[in-house]
């Protein structure tokens, strides 16, 4: 803990992990002895750059970039690139250590990574993000590889910014591999990609809400965020014949009462992925919804609630505000948006509750895929990588049912992802020796 008390997120995100896997070892002599979560917590490796870029005005900019290696036991490191002016050391350290988790839990052969930089996206030019993504790629491409490190999006990384990246690294490596993956369709992307998380955030949500024999039809359902995950979450619900009725950026969320169907979901992803406007827009072609400013949608009345922005959106008071609301289920599409004194809320009124480790798998999961594609040098059907999707997503919630279940039935699902999650690296790492 001394090594990272300056590391918030990090050491938040470890305590959650050590409160369940720490009893289990203690039961199961195998793990005992071994230092192996003491191991899990350091990185292999951190890697920190200068990026340096050039902005339209001619001004020179410097940003810090970062490569998180943090476990690479059950195969190459894996997951995303962040951008966002939030970043920094915990944030990503927090991120590569449940990545290591969560891609475990997929039953996929991928390690744990996370990366980014603090560069804000938000009113740069297309050529602004062109150019720093490839001055960031100049450094990365060092560090990575298609049998090493293959990275993918996370905020702030779309496929836009994936494409540029992947050209600057075909360009200095002189080599077509998929070093990336979110790519697009024309250049190695897997179809369903795009809609992963989303869909599998809902999918996960479906096998819970079918333990209590019941499901997304005519549910109210609360969305937070409204970038990839938020409204490839929002489109499966509609689909499932549940209401959405709110999306969010960092400035505020709307409340669209009558509920968001698809083609004021069409609208969203205009405002969104074409224009890369704020989600405010939404109620000038909507004016029956309503924009509040500087808050967060866990006041609004709803069955569900599905967190899809950021870590640590959703507190005690809001929890306890959702509850009271008679809210039913929560499946984090996020990374770790509940703050631990909100999970704690969920459990003790022993709702339904899936941590992102588990619930928002299904995008690293997809992402393994189009690996798995890429290798093979052909590409599966919509059909065929959704398939895959749900059956992944129903085995990591069986994975959580193994291990979190109680004498009194009840799913704790924090602990099953992390134990179950646990299980698949400990082994592999206890087999590889003392490295
Ligand atoms: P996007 O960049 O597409 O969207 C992010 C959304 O969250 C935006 O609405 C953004 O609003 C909001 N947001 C970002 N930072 C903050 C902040 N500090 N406070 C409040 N709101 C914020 O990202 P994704 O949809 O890809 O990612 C959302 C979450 O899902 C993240 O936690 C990510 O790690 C996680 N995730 C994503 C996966 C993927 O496949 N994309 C896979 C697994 C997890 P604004 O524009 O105002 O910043």
């Amino acid at each position: 803990a001394k090594r990272n008390s300056n590391e918030p997120e990090f050491m938040q995100a470890v305590k959650e992990v050590a409160e369940t896997v720490i009893p289990f070892i203690e039961e199961n002599k195998k793990y005992q002895n071994k230092m192996l979560l003491e191991r899990m917590v350091e990185s292999e490796r951190v890697i920190m750059f200068r990026v340096v870029w050039q902005d339209d005005a001619g001004n020179t900019q410097v940003n810090r970039g970062y490569r998180i290696q943090m476990n690479s036991a059950i195969g190459p490191y894996k997951g995303g690139i962040r951008f966002h002016p939030s970043v920094n050391l915990s944030i990503l350290k927090f991120l590569a250590f449940e990545q290591t988790f969560k891609n475990s839990l997929t039953t996929l052969p991928m390690g744990g990574g996370k990366g980014g930089a603090d560069f804000d996206p938000k009113g740069k030019s297309e050529n602004e993000i062109m150019r720093f993504c490839q001055a960031f790629m100049t450094e990365l491409s060092k560090h990575i590889g298609a049998n090493t490190d293959v990275p993918a999006g996370d905020i702030g990384v779309g496929g836009r910014e994936v494409g540029f990246m992947f050209g600057q690294y075909k360009r200095l490596r002189n080599e077509f591999t998929g070093v990336l993956t979110g790519k697009g369709i024309s250049f190695g992307g897997s179809l369903i990609r795009p809609e992963a998380t989303g869909y599998g955030d809902v999918y996960f949500a479906q096998s819970m809400l079918a333990t209590k024999g019941q499901s997304f039809s005519g549910k109210t359902v609360v969305v937070s965020g409204s970038g990839n995950v938020a409204q490839y979450a929002a489109e499966k619900v509609i689909e499932l014949g549940g209401k959405v009725v709110t999306f969010s950026d960092s400035a505020g969320y709307i409340y669209d009462e009558a509920g968001i169907d698809s083609e004021k979901l069409a609208y969203v992803m205009e405002i969104k992925n074409v224009n890369y406007g704020r989600i405010s827009d939404y109620v000038n072609k909507y004016p029956n919804a309503k924009y509040v400013a500087g808050k967060r949608p866990w006041e609004v009345k709803c069955d569900i609630a599905l967190p899809c922005a950021t870590q640590n959106e959703l507190n005690e008071d809001e929890a306890k505000m959702l509850i009271a609301n008679g809210c039913i289920c929560v499946a984090e599409g996020a990374n770790m948006p509940s703050t631990p004194e909100a999970v704690e809320v969920f459990q003790n009124a022993k709702i339904l509750f899936a941590p992102g480790k588990a619930s928002n798998a299904g995008g690293v999961a997809t992402s393994g895929l189009e690996m798995s594609q890429n290798s093979l040098r052909l590409s599966w059907t919509s059909e065929e990588v959704d398939e895959k999707l749900k059956g992944i997503m129903s085995n990591i919630h069986e994975a959580c049912v193994k291990y979190g279940k109680d004498s009194t039935g009840y799913v704790d699902y924090v602990k099953g992802a992390n134990i179950a999650g646990f299980v698949k690296v400990a082994d592999a790492m206890l087999a590889q020796g003392v490295v």
